[in-house]
């Protein structure tokens, strides 16, 4: 039994009175715990990162920034390594973990960009002999919790820009799948990170409560489920810090009549089943504009989804992998059984599915539902596994309605070849991020990352430039000189240029 531990102050630590298990998802065993961190041990990784904030803080960018290109390069010479720690305990098959370990080498090189990232804003005589600038101070010790789904990309959302700007940052992942990103900072440290700018530490609640009500930490970025991301956010800001909470998501397709059909089914299968749903950005919903464009859709997606193999991480034949555990498969099962008993029809059934050697694996086939109605719970709720539902509307202003009324919108997508409808749908659904016949629109790393309803609590977006400004605080400084020769008598009125 292998145990998994905390990294604090550059080292290893084995501290927890408390530990959980760590499955393999393809397997359905066990052979690693991960010590859950006390008050205690959390304080200690805070108190770390306090005393490395000088000194950091104080470091020229371009030498932060270097340490960052060493980072990526190691990130790069240890791919195989990284996504076999994910797929070990993930379950996502191999190609689809290079894809995220990539997806987060592209956030460290953006971080590398630092010095030129935070330039500040200058102006000269804004008064007699008066320059103005503002400058952006990092914000002191910060803090991140992530989600089991990306064990390593959206860690490294957070803490490469929150370090390269000059913060000390403790990271809190998810105890479902830690060693892969438990591995990502030790390399950091092999890059040459000064001990206690990042600290890691394991657990749940108590772990998480401390990082919120701690007063040294200053910020905290959060990413998980919906109802977690606002007992973050709002716990974090009634204690005075920053934050942004990235919620959970619903995110639908609509497909109209003029839709390119076989592109459009290609497609929606990466979307919908890759990383077995288990992505926020996973399409969940297709919204068939009119009965011809559904049938089509519905009975080009089950010959499709036939072929479609599920399996371990190991094997690159497979489409995808198991979902994380024994409870969350039987929930998503739970919502296919749920929309059957409802009245939708289950066109493509992937309840039964069994891998051969891998009986005890939490697996769950691609399924396709149809006829599904805005009141099922299978609709309303994020079931966050390879289910695909399909609702039929009469018209695209239809389609755009539901998408409005539902809670979440993190993520939208339109297939069509007419570029009005495009525009007009970009223009006005109320969703963060839009795709027109692109199905997963996540943002490059020079963008930002984020949703709008309560698919995100907050208001700057995950990483790209809102991550310059989240993790730093403008400071603006006027300033003059009496050596200028200019000699101001006493005024009582506010100073203008008039
Ligand atoms: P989760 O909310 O269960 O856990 C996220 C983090 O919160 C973990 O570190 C966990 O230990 C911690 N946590 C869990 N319960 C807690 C509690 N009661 N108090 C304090 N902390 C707690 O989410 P998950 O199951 O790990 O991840 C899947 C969810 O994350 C999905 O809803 C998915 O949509 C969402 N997600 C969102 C984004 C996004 O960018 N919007 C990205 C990835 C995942």
């Amino acid at each position: 039994m292998t145990t998994l531990g905390h990294f604090i102050d550059g080292r290893p630590i084995l501290n927890g009175q408390h530990s959980q298990a760590v499955f393999n998802p393809a397997t359905g065993t066990s052979e690693k715990q991960v010590l859950l961190a006390t008050k205690a041990t959390v304080e200690d990784a805070i108190l770390a990162a306090q005393q490395a904030y000088p000194e950091w803080r104080n470091t020229p960018p371009i030498k932060r920034a270097r340490i960052m290109y060493k980072f990526k390069t190691l990130l790069e010479e240890n791919a195989d390594k990284i996504c076999r720690l994910i797929g070990e305990e993930h379950g996502k098959i191999a190609h689809d973990a290079m894809g995220e370990l990539q997806r987060g080498i592209e956030n460290v090189e953006y971080a590398c960009g630092v010095p030129e990232l935070l330039k500040g804003e200058h102006s000269k005589n804004v008064g007699p002999n008066i320059d103005s600038w503002s400058e952006f101070q990092p914000l002191g010790v910060v803090a991140g919790i992530t989600p089991f789904n990306f064990p390593v990309m959206v860690p490294l959302w957070m803490f490469p820009m929150a370090i390269a700007t000059g913060n000390t940052f403790v990271l809190k992942p998810s105890e479902r799948d830690p060693s892969s990103t438990l591995f990502i900072a030790e390399l950091l440290h092999q890059a040459g990170l000064p001990k206690g700018v990042l600290n890691v530490v394991n657990g749940g609640k108590e772990a998480v409560d401390t990082l919120l009500h701690d007063q040294r930490v200053k910020a905290v970025s959060f990413v998980g489920s919906t109802p977690i991301a606002e007992y973050i956010y709002q716990t974090a800001t009634a204690n005075g810090k920053r934050c942004q909470a990235l919620g959970g998501a619903k995110n639908h397709a609509i497909v109209m009549p003029d839709a390119d059909m076989e592109s459009t089914v290609n497609q929606l299968l990466g979307a919908a089943f890759g990383s077995s749903g288990e992505r926020c950005m996973a399409l969940s919903v297709v919204v068939a504009v009119g009965d011809e464009a559904a049938d089509k859709l519905v009975s080009g997606l089950s010959q499709a989804m036939q072929p479609l193999k599920v399996g371990t991480y190991s094997d690159n034949q497979n489409d995808f992998g198991p979902v994380i555990t024994k409870q969350h498969q039987e929930k998503v099962i739970g919502y296919i059984n749920s929309a059957e008993q409802d009245g939708a029809h289950v066109v493509v059934d992937g309840r039964q599915v069994k891998v051969e050697g891998y009986e005890d694996g939490y697996f769950v086939g691609a399924t396709l539902i149809d006829r599904v109605s805005k009141e099922m719970q299978s609709y309303q709720e994020e079931i966050f596994g390879p289910v695909l539902q399909v609702l039929r509307v009469a018209s695209m202003e239809e389609a755009m309605t539901l998408i409005n009324e539902h809670e979440y919108g993190n993520g939208t997508c339109i297939f069509t070849r007419d570029g009005e409808a495009a525009r007009y749908f970009s223009d006005h659904i109320e969703v963060g991020m839009v795709g027109i016949n692109v199905p997963l629109p996540v943002p490059v790393a020079y963008h930002s990352f984020g949703g709008w309803k309560r698919s995100l609590f907050g208001d700057l977006h995950a990483y790209g430039p809102d991550s310059v400004r989240f993790y730093t605080k403008r400071k603006t400084i006027t300033q003059r000189w009496p050596s200028a020769g200019v000699r101001e008598g006493v005024s009582f009125s506010m100073p203008t240029m008039k």
